[in-house]
């Protein structure tokens, strides 16, 4: 039985959705994510959430990000 997490951006309770290196993204989010534009108002607010993550993701023995 899967447990419900919450989701890495909106922090929303869900079953399943998306795992990528231990962070959830919600089926909403995904979505979201899938047809972000440039120049969306949102644009940099989205890119700070992933920056954040691949942050997370890196390697200490990777330091030449
Ligand atoms: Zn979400």
């Amino acid at each position: 039985m899967e447990n419900k997490c919450s989701c890495s951006f909106c922090g929303n309770l869900t079953f399943g959705g998306l795992r990528i290196h231990g962070e959830l993204i919600c089926p909403a989010c995904e979505g979201r994510l899938a047809q972000l534009q440039i120049e969306d108002e949102d644009y940099k607010d989205w890119l700070g959430h992933l920056r954040s993550m691949w942050l997370k993701w890196m390697k200490p023995e990777h330091p030449g990000f």
